[in-house]
């Protein structure tokens, strides 16, 4: 897969010359002392740099241009240890381009009412210094983050942790290439969508390839590759026969091996990071892609059934920000509605990500009722229990509006014998009933991707950036 820059963010800190020279130096100490320490406390995913004390429009405006054209720069944190007129920020901030996070704190998490005096007042103006630069943001627009507390409070860094991710995500969103194996299933409405307005938006890039180009490099994987792949997957998880021969149960299997190194190597030579099959299309194929999509999404690139690009995109997308944990590709399926047990039953045909297994996958190989193809195989397993989220895009003609509610993951209540698929529980936090009632009136589609990571105030963080429209249903 396509390797992610080595992001920093650079910290920026307000002030002005008013003070003399002597505050400024403090100014400075004090903020890279900041920045040294929240390093330090390795509860940030990516560096913080110390770039600047602003103190001059100049300053602040080459600053952004350089924080614009260096890749290696997810966003900005700034801090105003002093008051800094903010006029002096309005060229800059208009051309940043990137996310940008007001830490409304202060050096220290205490008045000194011992030593306070004058020279403590000038140096340690966060309060109003705070309102008089986020007004200009507010004035211009900007929709930017801000976080409130003391630096060094682990809540406070936990904060800022989620938003460097949510950060991360958004510059690698314009990177974001799917494939579509096939064009999207026939007549379905709600995972259809604007293409070119999702590249304008969110930097998307979806390309339609015919199933004919993947079966010419599913023709070309080499037996000893796929041999050794085999011999790899029955360490990890239990093979299962069942019903089958074992020369079916290994032929089956090493088939989805086989897609499995067709699928990744077409997207790696092409730049792809996401993709979509349809079971409506899989001409000189002898299977529809289930353990091969499966063991792909384990390695972190979003995929999405019958041509859903939207959800492929979106699921690699809060991958990214999920650093790969436990957010996964989910639909909707069946429910429960006695009264005390209400759930969905949340599974795909084959396509569930392993990353939320509970238990050791198995591989088994059962007929699929649609396709028309080889029985394929496919990982089985129980998902997991915890606080959730469930977020879906739908494509409303005049804008995109992502959803999500928070919800309770669970284990179904027994087996299901019958149903051979890796089967997801969940109950949305504000009840079933106001929970479904809510997400029915917003429109959003029965494709979904469900994160035990992220939660609804990173997608709000990251609808801001984009300008989208997001609906935490409550
Ligand atoms: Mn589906």
């Amino acid at each position: 897969m396509k390797k992610m820059e080595d992001y920093e963010f650079w910290f920026i800190t307000g002030s002005q010359s008013l003070y003399g020279e002597e505050t400024l130096r403090s100014v400075k100490k004090d903020a890279k002392e900041i920045v040294d320490k929240l390093n330090a406390s390795k509860s940030l995913p990516y560096p913080v740099k110390f770039k600047l004390v602003a103190t001059t429009a100049d300053n602040i405006t080459e600053t952004m241009k350089e924080v614009n054209y260096n890749d290696k720069v997810a966003g900005v944190i700034t801090w105003m240890h002093t008051f800094s007129p903010a006029k002096n920020w309005i060229r800059g901030t208009k051309l940043l381009q990137k996310p940008l996070l007001h830490l409304a704190t202060q050096f220290l998490n205490n008045i000194p009412y011992d030593t306070i005096d004058f020279d403590y007042m000038n140096l340690n103006q966060s309060a109003h210094g705070d309102r008089e630069y986020a007004f200009i943001n507010a004035r211009l627009r900007k929709n930017n983050k801000i976080i409130s507390g003391y630096w060094g409070d682990t809540e406070v860094q936990k904060q800022i942790a989620k938003w460097m991710d949510v950060a991360v995500a958004y510059n690698e969103s314009f990177g974001i290439k799917v494939v579509t194996f096939a064009d999207k299933m026939r007549n379905v409405a709600v995972t259809d969508g604007d293409k070119v307005e999702a590249q304008i938006k969110f930097g998307w890039t979806v390309d339609y390839w015919g199933v004919g180009d993947l079966v010419e490099e599913v023709n070309a994987v080499s037996d000893s590759d796929i041999d050794d792949k085999y011999e790899e997957l029955s360490k990890e998880y239990d093979f299962v026969e069942g019903q089958n021969s074992s020369e079916k149960f290994e032929h089956n299997t090493k088939y989805q091996i086989r897609e499995y190194f067709a699928i990744k190597k077409f997207m790696d030579d092409r730049g792809y990071t996401a993709f979509t099959t349809n079971f409506e299309d899989l001409v000189g194929l002898e299977q529809l892609p289930g353990l091969a999509a499966q063991m792909l999404m384990a390695e972190g690139y979003g995929f999405a059934g019958e041509g859903d690009w939207k959800t492929a995109a979106l699921g690699r997308l809060l991958k990214i920000m999920a650093h790969n944990k436990q957010t996964v590709f989910m639909e909707d399926y069946t429910l429960d509605l006695r009264k005390g047990h209400e759930a969905i039953l949340g599974s795909h045909m084959l396509e569930v990500d392993p990353t939320i297994a509970s238990d050791k996958p198995r591989v088994e190989v059962h007929p699929l009722d649609i396709g028309d193809k080889d029985d394929p195989a496919r990982l089985v397993f129980t998902g997991m229990e915890g606080d959730a989220v469930d977020v879906t895009m739908a494509d409303y003609g005049d804008e995109f509006k992502l959803m999500s509610y928070d919800v309770t993951g669970n284990k179904p209540e027994a087996d299901t014998p019958h149903l051979p698929v890796a089967k997801q529980l969940w109950t949305p936090k504000e009840g079933w009933k106001q929970g479904a009632e809510g997400w029915l009136t917003i429109g959003g589609g029965h494709h979904t991707v469900l994160s035990f990571v992220i939660d609804s105030e990173q997608l709000q963080d990251l609808s801001n950036m984009f300008g989208l429209t997001y609906v935490d249903i409550k």
